[in-house]
């Protein structure tokens, strides 16, 4: 299907991307400034992204997104970086500039503070905050918690390697220590934990020990819908405040939207729709 006239052309890239609300989210944008958005799904396995952005870009594509499992490869393929792609090694957008390079940038980090600081009144500023996972989204959003000023951040993950390797990386921002998920039960009581592992897609809460959520003035999951029913459930059970990733979803797009068009939408309306 070529795309209409006039039409912005945008795209979600990742592996798999059916369920995605992405397309509804930015024709909500589009509409607020009378812009006609054509935003496709574009499942591509990492053996064909690069051919697959080719094709999209030759066909008139002005950006696009990038999910699972192609935001480091989005980040490696793009000539240009903004700093926050750069610290977090990975994309989430991507765009061509006048000359045709291709740029990149990770608004995962800001989209995740917005909805915190704005939609969920949560200041994290002297907060202690444990951030569990250290892959591709946790990468994302860790240079953007700690430019907020928390009281310390403590990455855990299974794999202790990978967050000792983003916290390493990430030590001149803020107070940041990593650790595994075990190690957790000893690491005190957490303001806020955020969610930032994939377990939720198997339908598994984070398998770290019940007392760090309970002690816990809040939790944050990244994942929303299905992905997020376990961790609700489980937060439910122990008294805990949960809250999960849907406005993130939308405030991540709407600064990809900004990126695109040089507008920036009203995201409230877009998270109320959603929700309903
Ligand atoms: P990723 O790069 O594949 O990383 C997955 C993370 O989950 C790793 O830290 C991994 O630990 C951990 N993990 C996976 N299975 C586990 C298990 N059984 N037990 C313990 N830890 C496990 O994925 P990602 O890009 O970071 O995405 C993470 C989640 O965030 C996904 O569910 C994604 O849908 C969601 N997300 C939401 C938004 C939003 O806008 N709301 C944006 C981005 C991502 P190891 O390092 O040990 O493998």
């Amino acid at each position: 299907m070529s795309p209409s006239r006039g039409s912005i052309r945008l795209a979600l890239f990742g592996h798999p991307v059916a369920h995605s609300p992405s397309p509804g989210v930015h024709q909500a944008f589009g509409r607020q400034f009378g812009l006609d958005i054509d935003y496709r799904l574009i499942d591509a396995p990492p053996e064909d992204f690069i051919a697959r952005l080719g094709a999209f870009r030759a066909a008139g594509g002005t950006g696009c997104n990038i999910t699972l499992p192609l935001k480091g490869m989005a980040f490696c393929h793009a000539a240009e970086a903004r700093p926050r792609a750069a610290l977090a090694r990975a994309a989430n957008t991507l765009w061509w500039s006048g000359d045709s390079r291709c740029c990149a940038d990770n608004t995962d980090g800001e989209g995740l503070v917005r909805d915190l600081e704005q939609n969920l009144d949560i200041t994290l500023t002297g907060l202690r905050v444990c951030l569990l996972g250290a892959g591709g989204a946790a990468a994302g959003v860790l240079g953007a918690l700690l430019e907020r000023r928390p009281g310390e951040v403590i990455i855990a993950n299974r794999t202790r390697a990978r967050a000792e390797d983003l916290a390493a990386r990430h030590a001149g921002l803020g107070p940041v220590i990593a650790m595994g998920l075990a190690d957790l039960a000893e690491a005190g009581a957490f303001d806020l934990v955020i969610d930032a592992t994939a377990t939720g897609h198997a339908g598994e809460p984070p398998p770290i020990a019940p007392a760090v959520l309970a002690g816990a003035a809040a939790c944050y999951s990244l994942n929303y819908g299905t992905a997020a029913l376990a961790l609700r459930r489980l937060c439910g059970d122990l008294g805990v405040v949960f809250h999960d990733g849907l406005g993130m979803l939308v405030e991540q797009a709407a600064c990809s939207f900004r990126i695109w068009t040089g507008r920036m939408p009203e995201t409230a309306p877009v998270l109320a729709e959603l929700r309903s």
